[in-house]
């Protein structure tokens, strides 16, 4: 292991007021592996679960998830970091850590109104590798791995999939796409995961990206923070750091991704001046409580995370098992608004299927407007007439 690796030592425990942090349990199989190894992104990517008898080793494994693990191998396969897979509850099948990344034999169902491509990202692409719908921003993909194939990914067709993992020619023609359009000021590093590219050649995208005259602003779309916080190196850091003004939009999911790690990551980054956002995906079984979304909400604030979006689970195939009504999101967002912190308040958004964009939904707060006699309503339902 190089010494470059290790730039990452968590502390065993965080508080903040009465909430604890605490650091991740080791699984099964890695109790006793030391703390050099165990800390090096490079060893949890080394040693991912991808296999049954990985798995096996770690969980009680379901008939179900074998089963599903069988059928699903070819379509998207399987892969956890052992620090994810060591806040699955080993007993419990429906742990929402598992249902984010075990195969489940819901994915090997398409339900009518499923497609291969919901959002579009493939018809508004001028070149391979962006996505350019709105006026001044564009999703760039700079690479197709992520350390934990996530079941409910909306790329799954791309992820995972090496033949078509974007190459530095891709990359080159993406940085001169975003170069000759003076519209865009503002683009986010996507993926797959962009941290799974070197810090070498981020800092080369990052690099190229700030020396373009209208690029005001970028993000890097990362779940590392909640899949592998060890990919936060302090070299890393240095590198975010010298390419700002910068955003991390990030994927936390649940509580108990909010760990030791994940806030030592989350501190490292908020250190260096840039700012983190979370885009949580409502997910059947695994957050459609309003008090659950709070608490995850007030932990991140505290993590220095502020949330963003919720997204509406899109129309990807093979998802359906993880897709609310739209009324749960609504709901959440009724519980929220008002009872917390505004901070603690995303928008929940439905990324319209087929290429329409983020469309916000909001509970109803207007109860009537006649003429310029507006009759609203607060959070505890009480009405207010405001004349314009
Ligand atoms: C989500 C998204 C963006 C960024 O949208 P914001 O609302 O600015 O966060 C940009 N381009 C595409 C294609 C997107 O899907
Ligand atoms: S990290 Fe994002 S892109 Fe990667 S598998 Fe998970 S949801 Fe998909």
């Amino acid at each position: 292991m190089t010494k470059k690796d290790l730039g990452f030592n968590p502390k065993p425990l965080y508080n903040v007021g009465q909430q604890e942090f605490k650091m991740a349990p080791r699984g099964r199989p890695w109790v006793d592996t030391p703390d050099e190894l165990w800390n090096s992104w490079i060893w949890q990517q080394q040693n991912r679960v991808r296999r049954m008898d990985h798995l096996e080793a770690c969980v009680d494994v379901t008939q179900e998830e074998r089963d599903a693990f069988d059928k699903s191998s070819e379509l998207f396969n399987m892969a956890v970091t052992p620090y994810y897979a060591s806040l699955m509850d080993p007993l419990n099948p429906d742990c929402p850590i598992r249902l984010q990344s075990v195969p489940k034999m819901g994915e090997l169902t398409i339900a009518p109104g499923e497609m291969e491509d919901p959002l579009g990202e493939e018809t508004d692409m001028p070149v391979p590798g962006i996505t350019h719908r709105y006026p001044d921003r564009v999703l760039f993909y700079t690479t197709h791995h992520c350390p934990v194939f996530c079941r409910h990914c909306t790329r799954k067709r791309k992820v995972a999939d090496p033949s078509s993992a974007a190459q530095k020619q891709q990359i080159e023609e993406g940085i001169a796409y975003i170069k000759r359009t003076p519209s865009i000021r503002d683009v986010v590093i996507s993926g797959g995961d962009p941290l799974s590219n070197s810090d070498e050649r981020l800092d080369y995208i990052m690099g190229s990206l700030r020396a373009i005259p209208h690029v005001e602003v970028f993000r890097l779309g990362t779940r590392n923070l909640v899949t592998l916080p060890h990919r936060i190196t302090d070299d890393f850091v240095r590198i975010i750091k010298k390419h700002a003004p910068m955003y991390v939009h990030t994927h936390f999911n649940h509580p108990l991704e909010c760990t030791a790690e994940a806030f030592e990551a989350c501190l490292k980054i908020a250190e260096a001046g840039i700012p983190i956002n979370n885009q949580m995906v409502l997910l059947k079984g695994v957050n459609e409580e309003p008090e659950l979304v709070k608490k995850l909400n007030h932990m991140l604030l505290m993590m220095r995370v502020r949330p963003y979006y919720i997204f509406q689970c899109d129309m990807s195939q093979g998802i359906s098992h993880f897709r609310t009504p739209i009324s749960t999101g609504l709901n959440i967002i009724e519980h929220l608004r008002g009872h917390t912190s505004g901070m603690a308040v995303p928008h929940f958004v439905v990324d319209a299927p087929g290429g329409g964009g983020k469309i916000p939904l909001l509970p109803e707060y207007v109860k009537s407007h006649v003429g310029n006699r507006w009759v609203l309503r607060n959070y505890k339902n009480k009405e207010y007439i405001y004349e314009d």
